[in-house]
């Protein structure tokens, strides 16, 4: 039976840019070798607005039969035209992605907010950051060195930084046009081409992103986009054997079978996986400071964020005060409408997302912890979820080691630095982790003792593709961002030359 054609007026009621309305009304496709098409099964999966749960739109539910498409035209790419494409020119192609990301930066953001629920203001904010990491890429393009070696006088040895060639990349609904972005940027940037593939849940801007792509002129087949299932097209490129690298954010649990599955052929892979942040608050901390930012760590994007500080430690000392002036402040964040320009906190992306939550909330007050504020979820339509701050918690129950995604903290208690240290990293994860103190030593001290990717000092959240992004322990493998992607989408050749 055909899927029903959304409603477009009821999914996306209140929109008045015809940019996105257009977009939304027109077919969702696969971009296979620089064309729009069907899936070749002809099947369709519905999108949904998680702020009213109405169909927003079918997209094209792509398969293995698609990704083998997408891979032959892939490879033919790279073998072909982009292989003498300067870097130069490719880094003209990455500046002219970056001012179309930018021109139509309201427009993404607007459908971003719409598919995935998050705050419109956050949203723009992540489409005008998509425009800066392909504009720090492009820099990169022009500046990736070989070198020559000290060899024996007898032959000349150097090396040459070469494109890793296909990559299958593979990312989650929580940040969908950032993550394009930190995977088709480096990997351009560095010659390669791509098949990525954006989570079931929101593959809208993706498929913006890619009319985008070929409004700049990117070759065909040089970057393919597959929407649909992770269990099909997802495993479909994970196991692939002409795929010669996998890049995947996303949870830990599905890291672990894209790492399985790439062994078929030892596919590099780059893993940017889970996390259970500890974000430490010393008892000298600046509280007007570390009060809001600490809130924003744990509700933005509603919790949904893999680098979420959803551990807070506080001094024993100041606890009480600490967690009264949180619970006063999150009391003021309720979740709202994501296209309210006001709104901090929109709606969790689905409804299996939605019942994940309540089962935590539901799991913490049977292991004991008190909800200082909230506990419950949100009836009525959308899957709306005010903060919780949970007290009365040890960190060896569920809530405090397994992510929870959603606007939920655990506050814990410390004795001292030795004490938040030993607490802060007893988790499998590792991706991140905050330090609230005026004491620059024990900053110093506590970030470099702390097992984490990422280390905030008086801050959280901050992340710019400058810097390196990925975790320790079983938050991934390998760094993304800066010029460590460089590294995840380049190999080295030595190459030895006889002189006569
Ligand atoms: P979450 O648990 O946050 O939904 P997932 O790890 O399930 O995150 O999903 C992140 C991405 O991984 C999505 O694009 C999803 O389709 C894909 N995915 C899910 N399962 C698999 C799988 N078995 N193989 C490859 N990709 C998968």
């Amino acid at each position: 039976m055909a899927a029903a054609v959304p409603s477009i007026e009821k999914a996306a009621a209140g929109i008045k840019s015809n940019a996105v309305l257009d977009f939304l009304r027109k077919p969702k496709q696969l971009l296979i070798n620089g064309k729009w098409v069907s899936a070749k099964s002809g099947k369709t999966f519905e999108t949904i607005n998680p702020a009213n749960e109405e169909v927003l739109a079918l997209a094209a539910e792509g398969d293995k039969a698609d990704v083998d498409e997408a891979v032959k035209a892939a490879r033919k790419a790279l073998e072909g035209k982009w292989s003498s494409i300067n870097p130069h020119q490719r880094a003209g192609y990455l500046l002219k992605i970056a001012d179309l990301i930018e021109a139509h930066a309201d427009e993404l953001g607007t459908l971003e907010s719409l598919n995935n629920g998050m705050a419109i203001s956050l949203a723009k904010g992540m489409a005008s950051g998509a425009a800066d990491t392909f504009r720090y890429y492009a820099g990169w393009a022009t500046k990736i060195y070989g070198e020559t070696n000290p060899s024996d006088p007898s032959v000349f040895n150097y090396t040459l930084r070469e494109p890793v060639g296909v990559c299958g990349q593979i990312i989650p609904w929580n940040g969908p046009i950032a993550m394009f972005a930190w995977k088709i940027a480096p990997a351009l940037a560095c010659g390669n081409v791509s098949i990525i593939k954006p989570a079931e849940q929101t593959p809208l801007t993706a498929l913006r992103l890619g009319e985008l792509l070929l409004e700049a002129g990117i070759p065909d087949g040089v970057v393919n986009i597959i929407t649909g299932f992770g269990e099909t097209a997802g495993a479909a490129i994970a196991e692939h054997p002409d795929i010669d690298k996998v890049a995947f954010t996303g949870s830990t649990e599905v890291g672990k079978l894209i790492l399985k599955a790439s062994a078929g052929n030892l596919k590099r892979v780059s893993l940017e996986l889970g996390g259970k942040s500890p974000n430490i608050v010393f008892a000298d901390a600046n509280l007007d400071q570390c009060i809001p930012t600490s809130l924003f760590g744990f509700t933005m994007l509603s919790g949904q964020v893999c680098c979420a500080g959803t551990r807070v430690f506080v001094q024993r000392d100041f606890h009480d005060e600490f967690v009264d002036k949180l619970a006063k402040q999150a009391s003021q964040a309720k979740a709202g409408d994501p296209l309210d320009p006001k709104t901090t906190i929109g709606p969790l992306v689905s409804k299996e997302q939605f019942d994940r939550v309540k089962g935590y909330l539901d799991i913490g007050k049977k292991e004991g912890a008190q909800p200082k504020l909230g506990g419950e979820v949100r009836n009525g339509k959308g899957y709306f979820v005010d903060p919780t701050i949970f007290t009365n918690v040890k960190n060896n129950m569920r809530i405090a080691r397994e992510e929870i995604f959603g606007p939920v903290a655990s506050v814990i208690p410390f004795k001292d630095e030795n004490d938040a240290v030993l607490q802060g990293n007893d988790t499998t994860y590792g991706l991140a982790a905050a330090v609230w103190t005026n004491d620059v030593s024990r900053a110093h001290k506590v970030a470099r003792a702390l097992k984490a990717g990422t280390v905030w000092v008086n801050c959280y959240n901050n992340i710019d593709p400058i810097s390196p992004f990925g975790g320790y322990k079983q938050s991934g493998i390998g760094r993304e961002l800066g010029k460590h992607s460089i590294e995840l989408y380049t190999q080295i050749k030595s190459v030895y030359l006889k002189l006569n």
